[in-house]
Formats: C-alpha cells, structure tokens, sequence
C-alpha cells in the first residue's frame, strides 16, 4: 500500500486532500499542529479516511520545525515502510499592508508556509531517494503568482515555494520523483471564511467562473499529481482559480 503525508490536514483544504487520496487508496499521515483542538479535528479526519479501508494515523508536528519533521518522517517510514507521496500544504496568514506590518508576523509566515517546505522536502527526499520512487505536490496561492495588497509575507512564502517545486523537480527527476505545485484561488475554508462580505465580493468579481472553489476541487488535482496518471508532469504549476488569471 502507498503512503501520504499531508501536512496542516486537520481541516480545509488539507482535510480534503487526506480523505482523497485515502478514497485513492493512499494510507494516509494527517499532520496536525500540536495542540488539543488541532488533534481533535484531525482525528474526525482520521476516522473518515479509515472508512475508505486504509490506514490513517494523526501525527502532530509544527512544520516550521526542523527537528519536529525529521521526527515525524522518521516514524512514518519505520511504521509504514515507505513514504509515496508528500502534500506540503500546511499555512498560515498574517496579512497587513507593508507599511504595518510587523517583522514577527513576516517571519512567522515565512517559518510555516515556505521554511517548512523545506524541512519536509529535506526529510522525505532522502526517503523517496533510496525508493527511486516519489510524488511531492506543494500549496502555492494565486498570491504567489500575481501578488496581492496586504500579503507581501503570504506572496513571499508562495513565490518561493514554486522556485523551490522546479529546483526540486529538476535535482530530483532523474530518481523518479516528481514535484509540482498547485496555486489555488479563492477557496471555500476557514482560512476565507474570515474575510470580510465587501472584500469576497470583490475578489469573486475577478473569477471567469463566479464563485469560490471547494476544497474537493483543490483535492482532484492533488489525486492526479500523485498518481500514475501524471508520471510526465514534474515542475508545473497548476492554478485552480476559476479563470482568475485571463
Ligand atoms: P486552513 O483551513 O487554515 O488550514 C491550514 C492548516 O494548516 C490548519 O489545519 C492549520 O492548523 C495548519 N497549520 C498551520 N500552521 C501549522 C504548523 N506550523 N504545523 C502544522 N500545521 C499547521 O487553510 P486552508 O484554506 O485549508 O489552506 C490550506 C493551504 O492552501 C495553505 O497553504 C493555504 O495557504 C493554501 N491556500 C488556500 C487558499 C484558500 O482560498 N483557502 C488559497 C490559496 C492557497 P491551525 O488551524 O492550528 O493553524
């Protein structure tokens, strides 16, 4: 059986994607923040994958730790043998325009949404190495293609997150690994849910399509880019936007 891990997967986006691929027959690992009510929400995700006849277990880490994800790589390969595909998709925003913004907040989001990018890739890597074998898809944002006012630390993150997918895709091809990455657009989550009715409003009027994506439309593209379908896709970036970009 393959195994998945998918980080910051106790809700949204990342719940999504865990029970996907475990309806794709992944056993999956839901990374979750260390904290009760993070444990929690992750072990409702852990059940509903387990109804897909897989195994699911929750591991707590802080991603933005390097020690935390070398602890957590470690026990997913000693208790599930391998590790197939890895799905960076933990996030944080802390958004404020420039002028206002303060240091901490740009770090923290640097440390959790690009910094731990690398402490898994790093990690998993050598794993996926020894198997001549893996799939790795990061969580980008249309913030990280086009920018957006009041996000320069969330635009950061997501930029470098797509030079670090195709720097990895291209030191890592020749051993069958391939790395990709997704810019969703506006998604239906808890990240969203928190915006204002006025700024929805108006960020909808940019979508060809006119409404907001659901996180199962983030999780389709993740189940084809770990899968065998996409074995000749390595280094692309796939915006799921709903034509925000034409
Ligand atoms: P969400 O509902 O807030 O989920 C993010 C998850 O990441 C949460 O479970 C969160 O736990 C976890 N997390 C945060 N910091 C962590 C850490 N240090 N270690 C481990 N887990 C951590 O957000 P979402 O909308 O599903 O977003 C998922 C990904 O998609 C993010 O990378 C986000 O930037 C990206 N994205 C989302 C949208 C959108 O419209 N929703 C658009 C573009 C990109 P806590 O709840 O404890 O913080």
């Amino acid at each position: 059986m393959a195994t998945a891990i998918i980080t910051g997967a106790s809700q949204g986006i990342g719940a999504c994607i865990a029970e996907r691929l475990a309806k794709d027959g992944f056993d999956v690992v839901i990374n979750h923040y260390p904290s009760d009510s993070d444990r929690e929400k992750a072990l409702a995700v852990a059940e509903r994958c387990r109804t897909y006849g897989v195994k699911a277990e929750c591991v707590p880490a802080d991603v933005s730790d390097f020690g935390q994800c070398e602890a957590m790589v470690k026990q997913v390969k000693a208790e599930f043998g391998s590790i197939d595909a890895l799905v960076n998709n933990a996030g944080i925003t802390k958004d404020g325009l420039l002028a206002r913004m303060k240091e901490s907040d740009y770090d923290a989001v640097i440390a959790v949404n690009q910094k731990s990018v690398y402490n898994m890739m790093k990690h998993v890597c050598s794993v996926m190495m020894k198997q001549r074998h893996g799939r790795i898809v990061n969580v980008s944002s249309v913030a990280g293609l086009y920018g957006n006012a009041g996000q320069v630390n969330y635009s950061a993150s997501k930029a470098a997150i797509i030079g670090m997918t195709k720097t990895v895709a291209k030191e890592f091809g020749s051993r069958n690994i391939t790395c990709n990455a997704v810019a969703p657009g506006f998604i239906h989550t808890p990240m969203t849910d928190v915006l204002s009715e006025e700024l929805k409003n108006k960020m909808l009027g940019a979508v060809a399509l006119g409404r907001y994506g659901e996180p199962e439309e983030i999780a389709s593209v993740v189940s084809f880019l770990v899968s065998d379908d996409s074995s000749y896709v390595t280094g692309q970036v796939i915006e799921i936007s709903g034509g925000l970009s034409m």
